[in-house]
């Protein structure tokens, strides 16, 4: 008996596709290899910013629909996943491009799609909270940005595929899919405990692993693994109320990239979430098992460095953990269906900021898979466009 729709990988991708697919009746398999939201993956811990403040229009259209869709999952579950405390960019790296673009470039399309926001210089910005700008810093407030409750957004949408009807199956692995573009029905999935599942239709949400399940398809995609460090660091008390979410763009300069960032503090005694937004070429890899997962200890001191110069009230790191980024060459996602057979749908390539586009990603996924047409124009989002390098193997 077929199982439906199978989706490969428990993380933000397959749980919104599964969330998706399930509500508009369609049976689902999820086969995730340990459990939705593993340290091992990029769905790991508790939170994720959420902004509209992009230099790309295109993501930052993505942004807009999925405030409306998180603010309706919110409403329909009667969870609170989104908190809106705004974020702030700020830096002296000028018109400097960088994964997450720049200062000037996000300005200039908040103007264009009237997201409203706030221009704090350098004065401003440390009178108002604990931090110490670079001179001549530039600022950017996005007051209707806020942080994800990344692992609560998980379970409810989790929780919303099953009472759909889909099942998930964890602490199983996909080791092969077979039939593709032989027109064979249906394709064969085989899982690792020997089990073998038929499948009208697969979607590959597997993060890091993308390329392993590719290949049982014959294809590969270029893309590289980031082991990126983030950290927790205890804060002072007194100040633990006033920090903000934030983003801060330097210039380059030697090995320190210039990109850090840090979320409001929490709990009791107050830590502050914060990591750094690139990677060193020994923290980099293609196969998923080569990924280092201990931090590199020179982005530690940087980080350490940075924050002991820019923040007030900083105290000791009482944590450090790295997470992968999935990297494609142009920095934007892979969200398609595979040419070879259109029966199989693939989200890779989260580049480190697909969270909070979850709900839209899995609106999307499911009218590819259900080749419905698309609310939102996923042409740049291509597997075949030349940044992915999809290729035979
Ligand atoms: C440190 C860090 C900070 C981030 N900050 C932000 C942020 O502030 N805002 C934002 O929007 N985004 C952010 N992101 C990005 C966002 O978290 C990711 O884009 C997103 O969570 C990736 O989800 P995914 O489902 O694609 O991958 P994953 O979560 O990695 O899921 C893939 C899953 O597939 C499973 N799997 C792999 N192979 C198999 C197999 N053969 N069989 C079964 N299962 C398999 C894995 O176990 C894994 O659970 C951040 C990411 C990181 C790492």
């Amino acid at each position: 008996m077929s199982a439906g729709i199978v989706v490969v990988g428990g993380g933000m991708a397959g749980c919104a596709a599964a969330w998706a697919l399930a509500e508009r009746g369609e049976a689902c398999t999820v086969v995730e290899s340990t459990h939705p939201g593993n340290p091992a993956g990029g769905s790991s811990g508790t939170s994720r910013m959420f902004r509209r403040m992009y230099s790309d229009a295109y993501y930052a259209r993505l942004a807009r629909a999925s405030l409306r869709a998180w603010r309706r999952l919110e409403a329909d579950s009667g969870n609170t996943l989104l908190a809106e405390c705004g974020l702030l960019f700020f830096g002296d790296r000028g018109e400097k491009d960088s994964v997450e673009g720049n200062i000037p470039g996000a300005r200039r399309v908040m103007r264009e799609q009237n997201v409203p926001f706030d221009e704090p210089d350098t004065e401003r910005i440390a009178a108002r909270w604990p931090l110490r700008p670079p001179e001549n810093s530039e600022g950017l407030f996005e007051a209707t940005a806020g942080t994800l409750h990344s692992r609560r957004a998980l379970e409810v949408m989790a929780g919303r595929a099953v009472r759909a009807g889909a099942d998930f199956l964890n602490n199983e692995t996909v080791t092969g899919i077979h039939g593709a573009a032989s027109g064979r029905r249906p394709l064969t999935v085989t899982l690792r405990s020997g089990r073998v599942l038929a499948a009208d239709r697969v979607v590959l949400a597997a993060g890091a692993w993308t390329n392993r399940l590719l290949a049982h398809l014959g294809f590969r995609i270029r893309m590289e693994l980031w082991g990126m460090l983030w950290a927790h660091y205890a804060v002072d008390a007194s100040l633990a109320a006033s920090y903000p979410q934030w983003f801060c763009f330097k210039p380059p300069s030697g090995a320190d990239e210039g990109l850090y960032y840090g979320f409001p503090a929490e709990g009791d005694p107050p830590v502050i979430k914060t990591g750094v937004d690139w990677c060193p070429p020994a923290m980099r890899a293609t196969d998923p098992d080569r990924l280092p997962d201990a931090p590199d200890p020179e982005v530690a001191r940087l980080l350490d460095t940075f924050l002991h110069t820019h923040l007030t009230g900083v105290r000791h790191c009482v944590g450090r953990y790295v997470s992968p980024y999935a990297m494609t060459a142009d920095n934007g996602f892979v969200l398609d269906t595979v040419p070879a057979d259109r029966r199989i749908t693939v989200f890779a390539g989260d580049c480190g900021h697909a969270f909070k586009f979850a709900p839209v990603l899995g609106h999307l996924m499911a009218d590819l898979v259900l080749g419905r047409p698309p609310a939102i124009d996923p042409a740049p989002l291509s597997i075949t466009r030349d940044a992915v390098g999809l290729t035979a193997i």
